[in-house]
């Protein structure tokens, strides 16, 4: 994988900055990104850049326009691009009866809309000898499973195990392959205070048949691996990273 460069869309905290380290201890360089400049990207290029040659991109990735200018400014970064890892995405789900045109638009604007336009920017960045270029999109459980009141973020989820299947069948091809990784519950800033309200913790871990809710290092050794030369026969799949939530 070494000197690799992979693009990992919301990776400043949570998922997207496991996933980033993940990468950056195979030597891979690293395009890191979030619609913030605060102090999370700092101490995230701070961690990173201990390990490899990483660059910071701006980009609101929740409209086709913002998720072009992120793949454009990242392969302006080393010159090349390899990996693309779509992951800034939201929750924002409430009791049917409240959910709202404007909670649907800004789920799947980001959830899915930004996934699609990022994959179409980062293949026509693909040069033409590119060796195993490949996507990968982080998906969840409520990909397969859905949950009670969570309707539109199971239905975004939902669309990127669909995005995934039509894009391997259609980038298949040309070389690209397109996989997602499905995330059971992970311990991140968008889960904690969920999490940390009175018997939820408990609650989640007796649905979980290993035990224990998963740290934002239990997902990246899947990208690292879906990226990776071993991964060469494997597109169109969702690996599920769950402890064992879906063979329940
Ligand atoms: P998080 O909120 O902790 O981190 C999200 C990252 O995306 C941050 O770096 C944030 O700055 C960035 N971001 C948010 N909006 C953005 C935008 N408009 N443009 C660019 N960047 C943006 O989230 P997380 O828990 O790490 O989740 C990451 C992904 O994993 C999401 O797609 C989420 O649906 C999925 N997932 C999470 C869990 C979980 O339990 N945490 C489970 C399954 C799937």
């Amino acid at each position: 994988m070494d000197r690799r460069v992979v693009c990992v869309s919301g990776s400043t905290q949570g998922i997207g900055l496991a996933i980033a380290e993940a990468f950056a201890r195979t030597g891979a360089r690293l395009v890191i990104n979030s619609h913030r400049e605060d102090d999370a990207s700092a101490q995230a290029l701070k961690t990173l850049s201990a390990l490899t040659d990483v660059q910071f991109v701006h980009a609101d990735l929740s409209s086709a326009g913002g998720a072009a200018d992120f793949i454009s400014k990242a392969h302006q970064c080393f010159g090349r691009l390899d990996t693309l890892v779509n992951n800034a995405g939201t929750f924002r789900d409430s009791a049917f009866d409240e959910l709202t045109e404007q909670m649907f638009d800004t789920t799947f604007a980001l959830n899915v809309k930004g996934y699609l336009f990022a994959t179409q920017a980062f293949v026509r960045r693909l040069a033409a000898e590119q060796q195993n270029p490949s996507i990968i999109c982080i998906g969840s459980t409520n990909s397969e499973a859905a949950e009670r009141d969570s309707v539109i973020y199971d239905a975004s989820k939902g669309a990127v195990l669909m995005l995934v299947r039509s894009l391997a069948v259609t980038l298949a091809g040309r070389g690209i392959r397109v996989n997602g990784i499905g995330p059971g519950i992970v311990e991140t800033p968008l889960t904690r205070a969920g999490l940390d309200a009175p018997m939820v913790r408990n609650r989640l871990k007796q649905q979980i048949p290993m035990g224990r809710i998963a740290e934002p290092d239990d997902i990246g050794g899947a990208a690292v691996f879906l990226a990776s030369p071993e991964a060469r026969y494997i597109t169109g799949q969702m690996l599920f990273v769950d402890g064992g939530i879906l063979a329940n």
